[in-house]
């Protein structure tokens, strides 16, 4: 009998016991492919033991020390590490314990920022329909999440959102990539226009929507115009890569791929890969530069804040990812799933819409691919995938939007080799094929 709350507090969950690489066993001796990296977190796969020696070095030294008395190296050095590889002058770094914290850290530095500039009067942080930065108050207030926000209305700030940028669902017929690019970020500049510009701190964009969506990838151009909306309205720009940090799309971090430096961009997940809850804001000079002239210590954080464990945990992730080449693996590795998602979606009716970079692929459930149709909600289709994958050994992330929630994430840990890519692929089409058969029942019904 487990004691322990759990998501669905009725729901029976396997015990795991350990893991290797990519692969999760558990006390019956089965074995798990982990095609999702659990919740894309587990970059480097399970069981390094090198990241078990460093953490084990580290906390036989010193664990814990409180970021007010004392600094420390780990904590110094992946500050460091990390502002080097991150993209322009993002050159500050503050660590959180999860993804959710980061948001909570990016509101009140936005806030903060426009204060101590004289404009007090900005403190809205302006999200995106289809969208999900946490489950704290602040993050669920900018999370554009149908499904998470309903029972907490009253507690939630009172952000407004601006339309996804969705081209499967939100694409008029006929246009182009480019033209919905600048269509979907003109809806943006709209948004911040309708609640006055003058009142608005700051936006917050996932620059490819996880959960929420099922990576939703946004076209060419647009997150770079959202760089140039942000600037002429005078708002700061938040690009939330808690999924897309530390590799997980095949670069370090994916503003780059539109040359675009956000204001704060925040980090989770991958950064300890899973072995240790560290999160993390990086930070723009000119955001520190103001919180610093302004009322004194603006980083406010959280007792584990910058903790050497978890700091030395981080780094030890880096030099492993640094060392394998790990980015190179992603690239090849992303173009193989590619290749094999696309070569699905051509066989299986059921399955639209493959749309991700790197490691980081999703797709939809559709009646089928000419209505786009998704099946009704009350089938639960993503759930109902979930299931086929686990018959096949294989995890997969259910996401989509709620409450059609007929989309997958794929997400396998970063080091997932051609062989491994392969059985995966073929458990996945295992799963599709029963999924062809399920859409077909529901059809007929
Ligand atoms: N931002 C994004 C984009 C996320 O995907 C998540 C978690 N799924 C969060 C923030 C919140 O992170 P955490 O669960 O660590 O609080």
């Amino acid at each position: 009998m487990s004691a322990l709350l759990k998501q669905t507090i009725d729901k029976t969950y396997p015990v795991v016991t350990h893991g290797q690489g990519v692969y999760l066993y558990d006390s019956a001796g089965r074995q798990y492919l982990d095609g999702c990296s659990g919740a894309m977190t587990a970059n480097i796969g399970h069981g390094v033991e090198e990241v078990a020696e460093a953490m084990k070095d580290q906390a036989g030294r010193v664990a814990f020390t409180y970021r007010t008395q004392f600094t420390n190296a780990p904590a110094e050095d992946l500050a460091r590490r990390l502002t080097a590889m991150a993209p322009g002058d993002l050159d500050w770094a503050f660590f959180v314990n999860s993804g959710s914290e980061a948001s909570e850290f990016a509101i009140r530095s936005a806030v903060g920022y426009w204060r101590e500039r004289g404009v007090p009067g900005k403190f809205k942080v302006l999200g995106r329909n289809i969208s999900y930065h946490g489950m704290t108050m602040g993050a669920l207030s900018m999370s554009g999440h149908a499904a998470r926000r309903p029972d907490y209305g009253p507690l939630l700030h009172a952000f407004s959102f601006a339309p996804p940028a969705y081209a499967y669902r939100f694409a008029q017929p006929g246009e182009n990539e480019e033209d919905y690019a600048l269509r979907a970020a003109r809806a943006f500049e709209e948004a911040i226009r309708n609640e006055d510009p003058g009142t608005v701190a700051a936006v917050i964009v996932e620059p490819i929507v996880g959960a929420a969506g099922g990576v939703l990838t946004p076209p060419a151009g647009y997150l770079s115009r959202l760089r140039e909306i942000c600037d002429r309205l005078n708002v700061l720009l938040i690009i939330d890569e808690v999924i897309t940090g530390i590799g997980r799309t095949g670069d370090w971090f994916a503003s780059s791929y539109e040359n675009v430096v956000p204001d704060l961009l925040l980090m989770g997940k991958g950064l300890s890969a899973g072995y240790s809850p560290v999160a993390g804001v990086l930070l723009r000079s000119h955001i520190v530069d103001a919180l610093r002239e302004g009322s004194g210590v603006a980083p406010f954080g959280h007792t584990f804040s910058g903790n050497p464990l978890g700091a030395a945990t981080c780094l030890a992730v880096l030099d492993f990812m640094e060392r394998r080449n790990i980015l190179a693996n992603v690239r090849q590795r992303g173009e193989q799933l590619e290749e094999g998602l696309l070569s699905l979606a051509t066989r299986y009716r059921c399955m639209a819409d493959v749309r991700g970079r790197g490691l980081l692929w999703g797709f939809e459930f559709v009646m089928d691919q000419e209505s786009k149709q998704a099946p009704d909600p009350s089938l639960g289709t993503a759930n109902t995938f979930v299931q086929e994958c686990l018959a096949q050994g294989l995890i997969v992330y259910p996401a989509g939007i709620a409450p059609l929630n007929n989309a997958v994430i794929l997400s396998p840990p970063l080091v997932i080799n051609e062989e491994e890519t392969r059985v995966l692929l073929a458990k996945l089409e295992k799963a599709v094929c029963a999924m062809e058969r399920h859409v077909e029942r529901w059809a007929a019904a």
